[in-house]
């Protein structure tokens, strides 16, 4: 299966900086790395159009994120950006369950559930964030911290529905804090997943999962080297064009 590397830029850059950006992470990596993975920038909602524009018409190999979906289909909700503007948009991934989501805009496993629903629905892959605090570690209850997340994320679908669903584990004392979590703990959280994954009869080539929390080109080898990973989800680090080429090159 492809490696997935995703630079979530969150709320920076605008769209001229952002198609700069794209542009520049496009002439460093050669066709070969570009066909054997799927590296995925996650721009602001402003900069969406623009730089799938330059993806589309520049025949780019190098995909794009939404950062976020509302959880409404239509309406009288302000401010909100369905699943289906961003179909029509050309967009093939989108993020929901940040942590920083969650923590500052109340996002539940519910609301996360139906936002997963409507991707689904509009044909695009989401990228479910999970992850437990430093308080639910110390508790020592981050696997069912991680597996409620899960487990109410995909709470009434099927698995004929499933395209395929990304999952990023992200312990929220890892993310841009500097403080990286260990391969063993991502591997921990992955193993349980699957196994609940299956015992609810879902197929594991549905899923993959990647890591998130303060991954930089001199940590990510070490993650390489456990095969419950599949990639990357990429914060402070996705925001220079050199270090993020780096993580992609160390990921392939
Ligand atoms: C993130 O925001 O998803 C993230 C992983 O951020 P950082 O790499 O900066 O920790």
């Amino acid at each position: 299966m492809k490696k997935i590397i995703v630079g979530n830029w969150k709320l920076n850059l605008n769209h001229l900086e952002g198609i700069a950006h794209l542009q520049k992470i496009n002439y460093s990596l050669s066709e070969t790395i570009l066909n054997d993975s799927n590296v995925i920038v996650a721009p602001s909602h402003t900069s969406l159009r623009s730089v799938q524009t330059v993806i589309d018409t520049d025949n780019l190999k190098i995909e794009t994120a939404a950062q976020d979906v509302s959880q409404f289909e239509e309406g009288s909700y302000t401010g909100e950006i369905s699943a289906s503007q961003l179909s029509k948009l050309n967009i093939k991934w989108t993020i929901i369950g940040h942590s920083e989501r969650r923590a500052n805009f109340h996002e539940t496993n519910e609301v996360v559930n139906t936002k997963l629903k409507n991707l689904l629905k509009n044909n695009i892959q989401p990228i479910l964030c999970i992850g437990e605090d430093i308080n639910q570690r110390e508790q020592n209850i981050h696997v069912e911290t991680c597996i409620k997340q899960v487990k109410e994320a995909l709470k009434g679908i099927r698995k004929e529905n499933i395209q395929k669903v990304v999952v990023a584990y992200e312990p929220v004392w890892a993310i841009g804090t500097g403080d990286v979590a260990k391969p063993e703990h991502a591997t921990e959280i992955v193993t349980e997943i699957k196994r609940f994954l299956t015992s609810k009869s879902f197929d594991l080539d549905q899923f993959q999962f990647i890591y998130g929390g303060s991954v930089d080109s001199k940590n990510v080898k070490n993650f390489m080297l456990t095969e419950s990973i599949d990639g990357f989800l990429v914060g402070g680090a996705s925001l220079s064009s050199d270090e993020f080429i780096k993580i992609i090159k160390l990921t392939i």
